[in-house]
Parts: structure tokens; sequence; C-alpha cells
């Protein structure tokens, strides 16, 4: 029997690339008829013309399905969907926008065949991005590198083929605040690589503004470690001891050199400076809180508007 590959396609605004999508991924699944294919399009809410185009290629090619989900959840939300209801013994995310080349997906194939559970790609050129987009990224691996033990590689973003029982190891992962980047390798099983060249976007444009990108990444930090918690308590401490060195330096003066401290400017300072590590301290255990708050509620990741299929099944859910 062929074995079932399951593409599954987030999809929020893509109503500039979504035939071309589709064309390049038709092309793809012709070249490779050993398999039975199912295209598992995503719509993440989008306010264009988005889930007709969809809608219209479920009807012209029995192999794509689709989830329409009630609103915009965002794309991790979206591929846990797409997850949920892929049939497929393995899963592989692409973008709609083609900048992860559908040509790699036969050498990712490729070394499923030979057992590993998880093949990632990896870009090797982020031409299309800008400086500042860039420095940023590797600020943050590195900065997520240091701080957990979990070894995110840069470079690898959602382009992967995964086996079922990885698809099923994130679907039962039901986090809301969820930093997928994380959970593959938090879920572990045999990992492999492929390399690839990121293309430019087809059309339309990202849907990530530096900002968004920016909330992204500080989330990614406080949901995958605590270590912000942890360099809080070090401050601390350092700090605390800083301050009973200088209790002492000035204990010595007073008491065997006689000479009382001036003290209006040195109190102001180290208040404030207290006051501010305070501050800072509590904003980040607020985040914390805060995502616990968030978490407690328990609420679904996403909420689905219509479907083409029905969920793979419900024992994971
Ligand atoms: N996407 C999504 N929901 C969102 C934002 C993006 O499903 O809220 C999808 C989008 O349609 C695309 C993929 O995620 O297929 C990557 O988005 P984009 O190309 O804008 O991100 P970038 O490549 O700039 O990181
Ligand atoms: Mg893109």
């Amino acid at each position: 029997m062929k074995k079932c590959v399951t593409i599954i396609v987030p999809c929020y605004n893509e109503q500039d690339v979504l035939e071309v999508c589709y064309a390049s991924l038709e092309q793809l699944m012709r070249d490779n008829d050993g398999y039975d294919w199912e295209v598992m399009l995503v719509n993440d809410g989008s306010t264009d013309d988005t889930l007709k185009i969809i809608k219209s290629l479920a009807d012209r090619d029995s192999r794509v399905q689709y989830v329409d989900l009630s609103r915009n959840f965002g794309k991790e939300a979206a591929m846990l969907a797409g997850m949920d209801y892929a049939h497929g013994d393995c899963v592989i995310e692409v973008d709609a926008d083609l900048q992860f080349p559908p040509d790699v997906i036969p050498a990712m194939l490729e070394r499923w065949e030979h057992g590993y559970a998880d093949v990632y790609g990896r870009y090797t050129s982020r031409t299309s991005e800008s400086v500042a987009r860039r420095l940023l990224t590797r600020l943050f691996y590195r900065m997520l590198r240091a701080a957990s033990r979990f070894e995110v590689v840069p470079g690898v973003g959602d382009f992967r083929l995964l086996d079922r029982k990885c698809v099923d190891a994130l679907r039962s992962l039901r986090e809301q605040q969820r930093y997928t980047k994380g959970l593959y390798d938090w879920i572990g099983f045999s990992k492999s690589e492929v390399t690839f060249d990121k293309a430019e976007r087809v059309a339309g444009r990202s849907k990530y503004s530096l900002r968004e990108l920016f909330a992204l990444a500080f989330d990614g930090l406080t949901s995958f470690t605590t270590a912000p918690l942890r360099i809080a308590i070090v401050g601390g401490v350092a700090i605390s001891l800083g301050a009973f060195l200088y209790m002492l330096y000035f204990l010595i003066k007073t008491l065997i050199y006689n000479d009382p401290a001036q003290g209006f400017p040195t109190l102001i300072v180290v208040m404030l400076f207290l006051g501010g590590v305070q501050l800072l301290s509590l904003g980040i255990i607020g985040e914390y809180v805060g995502k616990i708050f968030n978490e407690t509620k328990n609420r679904p990741v996403y909420f689905v508007n219509g479907s083409s299929t029905t969920p793979h099944d419900t024992t994971t859910r």
C-alpha cells in the first residue's frame, strides 16, 4: 500500500500566491506518484479571497482538503489545526508563499524512508531579509541557546517533514502559547537535516512586521525557558551583595576614620537603582504569571468554521 503524505499549508491573506503554490505542489505530486498525497490548506481567518480560492482548488482536485478557522489564530495555531486534520503517515509543512521550495521535498521523503522521524530544512541564505531582521534573529537564537538546554538551530523554520509519531506528539501538546520551533526539539525523535536556499516570496507581503517578530521572540524566550526568572535571581543576589559591601565600606569609614558619609546623592542613586531592578524583576515574574493565567483558562487553540474533511482521530486531543 502506498504511504500517504500530507502537505500542510497555513494561509493568511494569500490570494496572490495560492494558485502558484498549488501549481508547484501539483507538479511535485505528479513527479512523486509513489505516494498518496493530501494537501491540507488551512485558512487562518483571511480577509481576502483566500477561502474562495481554497474551495475552488478543493473542488478541482480531490487531494486538496481544507480547514477554515473561525478567525485569525496565527500561524502556529493554523499548523496545529492542519496536523489535527492531516491523515498522512507523515506531514510536510510549507508556507503558501513558496519561500520553502517544494523541490527539496523529495530529499526529505528519502530521509524519512531511511527512518528519520523529523527532517527539517535549514536555509543557507537569508538574502531577502533586512539587516535589522537578520541581526535580531541571530541575537534571539543566541539568547535562546544560552538560556535553555534545547538546541534550537538557527536558520531552521517550520519547513519540515514530521512522521506520524511526531505529529501525534505535537498534537498532544495543546498549549496556547505555542512556540513550535521549541516544541519540535522538545518532543525529541530522530532528526535529520536538509539544506535549501530560501526563495523570495512569490507575491504578497510578509505577515510579520519587525515589531511582531520581536514579540514572537520574547514569547519564545518566556514560553520556553524560565531563564529570565533565574537572571532576576542572580541579579538580585549580585545587587544585595554589592549593597552589603557598600554598607561595610561606609561603616568602616564612619566608625574607624570618623568620616560621615555624604548621604543624599548616594541614597537617591541606590534607591532608584534598586527600584528599577525590582520593577524589572516584577515585570519578568508578571510575564510568567500572565502566561499561567492564559494557560489555565485552558481554551482550545483554535475554532473551526468549516472543513472538507474530519480530524484524523480524537484520541490525542
Ligand atoms: N500565516 C498564517 N497566519 C498568520 C500569519 C501567517 O497562517 O497569522 C502563514 C502565511 O500565510 C504563510 C506563512 O504563515 O503561509 C508564513 O508567513 P509569511 O510568509 O508572512 O512569514 P515570513 O516568511 O515573512 O516569516
Ligand atoms: Mg514567507
